[in-house]
């Protein structure tokens, strides 16, 4: 079978067997060109300059059984909310209409929401599963718009795109022949393979490890991860399991304190080492229940100590 992956260019798509890449320009698309050269015909390019624009992915989706839809504006940068929520929105709204329309093959849509859809910041502690959303954050947008945090822009762009998701579905449910998987990681850390040119093209997740692991005094707090090679096999899985259909299911491997990242590299290595130990106290407020990842996808997760060994060995090729 063929699929179509969106923001194929990007750290999470990379890591999956794309078989019809979508990216932005051609030349987005180079270094996947040769990423996949070995694959020969079984990697083809798809340019879709603009996912907001009606029928953006009409082309696209034609022929494929598939498809992953990962692209979407992943920064806190953002000053006007709307340059997050109509890409993040339109964007997937926009492939799930092509796919109605045109997508006459396909049996399964998987769009990547985050958990950022799922949790809302308290200072109480939270044990969260699907079941749970994320109001908070289009409310934050809602009454300070502009003045809203870049993290809240980014959040709302996430719970109203997979909340458009699944209300397109429940709409046109009785016109398509596919059904739509949503997966919800945290944080993604893990080695690179797509196009890094420099550190300052890191995105926003491998940006956070790298700052912990060499910006003195970066390594406060924590949060919640995954490693970006189980995120990629929860996305081929999710192909692949006929009960991932219509579910909505948290990819996490566990709660962090920046710290532990630092005790987790390997011991040679000449990372900065901040306060060993000091992450056993660290309040992790925030943990999400995963047993819906193991009952329908199957999935293991990797541990600290291997993510940190693949980054510091990725670092390390890169002569970081
Ligand atoms: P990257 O920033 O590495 O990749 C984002 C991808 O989306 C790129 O291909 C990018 O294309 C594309 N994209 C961004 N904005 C637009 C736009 N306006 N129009 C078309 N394409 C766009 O991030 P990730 O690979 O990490 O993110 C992939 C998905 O995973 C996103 O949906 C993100 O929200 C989600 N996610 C990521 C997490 C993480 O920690 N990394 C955590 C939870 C969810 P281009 O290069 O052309 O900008």
């Amino acid at each position: 079978g063929k699929v179509l992956v969106s923001g194929a260019n990007g750290y999470i798509a990379a890591e999956g067997f794309s078989v019809r890449g979508a990216v932005r320009s051609i030349d987005k698309g180079a270094h996947l060109r040769e990423l996949f050269a070995a694959h020969g015909e079984k990697f083809e390019l798809a340019v879709v300059p603009d996912v907001t624009q009606a029928g953006a992915f009409d082309e696209a989706v034609k022929g494929v059984d598939a498809i992953e839809h990962t692209a979407s504006p992943f920064h806190f940068q953002a000053d006007d909310p709307a340059e997050m929520l109509e890409p993040a929105i339109q964007g997937t709204v926009g492939i799930l209409e092509s796919a109605r329309k045109y997508g006459t093959a396909v049996k399964r849509v998987v769009v990547t929401s985050s958990c950022a859809a799922v949790s809302t910041v308290s200072d109480q502690p939270q044990f969260l599963s699907e079941v749970n959303w994320n109001d908070q954050s289009p409310r934050e947008v809602e009454q300070k718009g502009r003045d809203a945090s870049g993290a809240a822009k980014y959040r709302t762009s996430k719970i109203l795109a997979e909340r458009a998701a699944w209300d397109f579905v429940a709409r046109h449910g009785a016109e398509i022949g596919w059904d739509l998987v949503v997966l919800n990681p945290p944080l993604v850390l893990g080695p690179m393979i797509h196009a890094v040119a420099s550190v300052d093209a890191l995105n926003t997740s491998t940006r956070s490890m790298y700052n912990a692991l060499t910006a003195p005094g970066a390594a406060g707090g924590g949060g919640c991860w995954t490693d970006v090679r189980d995120l990629a096999h929860a996305h081929v899985r999710a192909l692949q399991r006929p009960l991932a259909g219509g579910e909505r299911i948290i990819i996490a491997a566990g709660a962090f304190a920046w710290q532990d990242w630092l005790d987790a590299v390997p011991p040679a290595s000449r990372y900065q080492k901040g306060t060993p130990g000091a992450g056993k106290d660290h309040v992790h407020l925030l943990r999400y229940d995963t047993g819906k990842s193991v009952r329908v996808l199957g999935m293991k997760y990797r541990s600290m100590a291997d993510t940190a060994a693949a980054v510091v060995a990725d670092y390390e090729a890169r002569g970081w």
